[in-house]
């Protein structure tokens, strides 16, 4: 940075600082000589000359200064050597004015008084006490009456001139001054932007997902070293990217080029990882998630956006083969399991049990059970399971109060273990379309979870309400409740935002599933620390009936 400043500095002082001190003693002396060569040339002609021999010899001397103005080069002398031709010039005038008096060759004064005055305060006090010096010296010398009060206008009038030029050489090094900080101001500014751009760039160069930004026209302006790597699975990116087969994030629907993301944001659309998988000439199957945002400048309009892909193909595949494992395995152990239960339950039929053999039947019967339930839970859960929710739903008219109460009667028991009191309120009759052992399914769930994550002598309060097209069921614990970045991670299978209570993190997204399948929705406000409402809406009427 400091070396950046420096160079700015140095920058600015070569364009704007440069004194061009070499034209400007030529511009003025050259205009002096240009007059003096004119009255040269006509009083020559016209023999007005009182003294021709005088006025030639202070003619040459101003043509003398007028060659030194352009010969030397001022700019690399000390500043006040220039002051040489001026004052060669006040002498030179002070000859012609001598050769003819009459002429007002006085006036030629205010030339080099202009020039001493704008080199400084030196230069002006020179100019307002050497030239009316000389004029009244000349006076003196001349052949007319020496003093009159005509002969003060003269000194005064060079006076004003000095002192005006002196004030507008001021102003203006105070305005190049000015002119010249902020120049350095803005070099430096700009060095510094440079750098930074130059480091965002080497940045975005080492990660290894790839960055693209698109311009308000949709043309990439900006793509990092990491994009090279993907581009063959973007079409669009490249002109001459190669054919690539794109299959939506469930990996089997085939995909458009027109919804590829990329082809998405540049009409204007926002998303969050989406998933498209790709399979190249070889073969290579590869999944990017894609996230893309708008981007809006300083006064607030769009200036494009910016697309983040990552590559995603490891991540996924293992969440299939996690999906798959889990499937099978579940799928594996629900045959033996059933066989267990059913000998255990023939187990118990045997007459001339004792009372102890019986109790412990029982309980590995409730545990075999429990177990199927669990193995159950996890198989409608998978994605590869033949058992989806969706399949698995068959709904009818169901009376939801009498499922809300059933449940809080069912779970009471667990409630008052820990002082949690249970309230049900709302209407006394709302129904749903729905299936009436999957709804319970959903309320045990929520009503477990309000009491499991409550603290203990909290209370769980479950609402039911209806308009006669949607029914809504509210559950309201006054529990951990749950942070803002896990809210929506919540209904995700195997999700669990705290490790410190049992549970599987199946829960939430089977009841998700179950009320997604029922054309309804699941939702969840939540205040850690204070609670979480977990809200069921379900229509009233079978779809078709809806739109009938
Ligand atoms: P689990 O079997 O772990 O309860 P769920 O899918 O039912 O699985 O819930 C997922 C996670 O959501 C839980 O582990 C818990 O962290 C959080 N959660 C669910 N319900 C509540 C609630 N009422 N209050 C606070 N956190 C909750």
């Amino acid at each position: 940075m400091k070396r950046l400043t420096a160079t700015a500095a140095r920058t600015s002082r070569a364009v704007f600082r440069f004194e061009p001190r070499d034209r400007v003693a030529a511009g003025n002396q050259l205009l002096l000589c240009g007059i003096v060569a004119v009255l040269f040339v006509g009083g020559m002609t016209a023999g007005t000359l009182a003294r021709p021999g005088l006025f030639s010899l202070s003619a040459l001397g101003v043509g003398v200064g007028g060659i030194a103005a352009l010969a030397v080069p001022w700019t690399r002398l000390p500043a006040g050597w220039v002051a040489a031709v001026p004052i060669l010039d006040v002498f030179a005038i002070a000859g012609m004015r001598l050769s003819d008096p009459p002429g007002g060759l006085g006036l030629l004064w205010a030339f080099p008084a202009m020039w001493l005055a704008s080199l400084g305060r030196a230069g002006l006090i020179v100019s307002c006490t050497l030239i009316p010096g000389l004029y009244w010296v000349v006076l003196l010398m001349g052949p007319g009456p020496a003093f009159t009060p005509a002969t003060l206008l003269l000194p005064l009038v060079i006076v004003a001139i000095s002192a005006a030029g002196y004030g507008s050489a001021r102003r203006f090094a105070a305005q190049r001054d000015l002119l010249d900080a902020q120049a350095a101001r803005l070099a430096f500014a700009r060095a510094a932007a440079v750098r930074q751009e130059q480091l965002v760039s080497e940045v975005l160069d080492t990660v290894d997902f790839g960055v693209v930004r698109l311009s308000v026209g949709g043309d990439i302006v900006y793509e990092n070293d990491a994009v090279g790597r993907f581009s063959n699975a973007i079409p669009g990116l490249h002109a001459a990217s190669v054919r690539t087969v794109l299959l939506a994030e469930d990996g089997r629907t085939p995909m458009d080029a027109f919804d590829h993301p990329l082809a998405r944001v540049r009409r204007g659309e926002t998303f969050e990882d989406v998933v498209v998988w790709s399979t190249d000439a070889d073969g290579r199957r590869s999944a990017l998630s894609f996230t893309a945002r708008r981007l809006i400048d300083h006064r607030g309009a769009d200036s494009g956006a910016v697309v983040v892909a990552r590559d995603v193909t490891a991540e996924r595949e293992a969440l299939r083969a996690r999906d798959d494992l889990v499937a099978s395995v579940s799928h594996e152990l629900r045959t033996p399991l059933t066989s267990v239960l059913g000998y255990l339950e023939l187990a118990l039929d045997e007459e001339g049990l004792s009372e102890r053999a019986r109790r412990y039947l029982d309980t590995a019967l409730g545990s075999g059970e429990r177990l199927l339930a669990i193995v159950a839970d996890i198989l409608s859960a998978s994605r590869s399971s033949r058992n989806s929710v969706e399949s698995t739903v068959s709904a009818r008219e169901t009376d939801v109060v009498e499922i809300v109460r059933a449940s809080a009667v069912s779970l009471t028991p667990l409630a008052a273990d820990r002082v949690i009191k249970l309230s049900v309120t709302g209407a006394d009759r709302a129904t749903a379309f729905a299936d009436p052992g999957r709804l319970r399914q959903v309320v045990d769930n929520l009503l477990g979870n309000a009491i499991k994550f409550n603290r203990d002598g909290g209370s769980v309060h479950l609402d039911v309400d209806t308009d006669g097209h949607r029914t809504v069921i509210t559950v309201t614990d006054t529990g951990i409740g749950i942070a803002e970045e896990d809210r929506e991670r919540v209904f995700e299978r195997f999700f669990r935002a705290s490790d410190d209570v049992g549970g599987n993190g199946l829960g939430l997204a089977i009841s998700h599933d179950i009320v997604t399948a029922h054309e309804g929705s699941l939702t969840v406000t939540s205040e850690p620390g204070v609670g979480s409402t977990f809200r069921v809406e379900l229509p009233v009427h079978a779809p078709e009936e809806v739109t009938q």
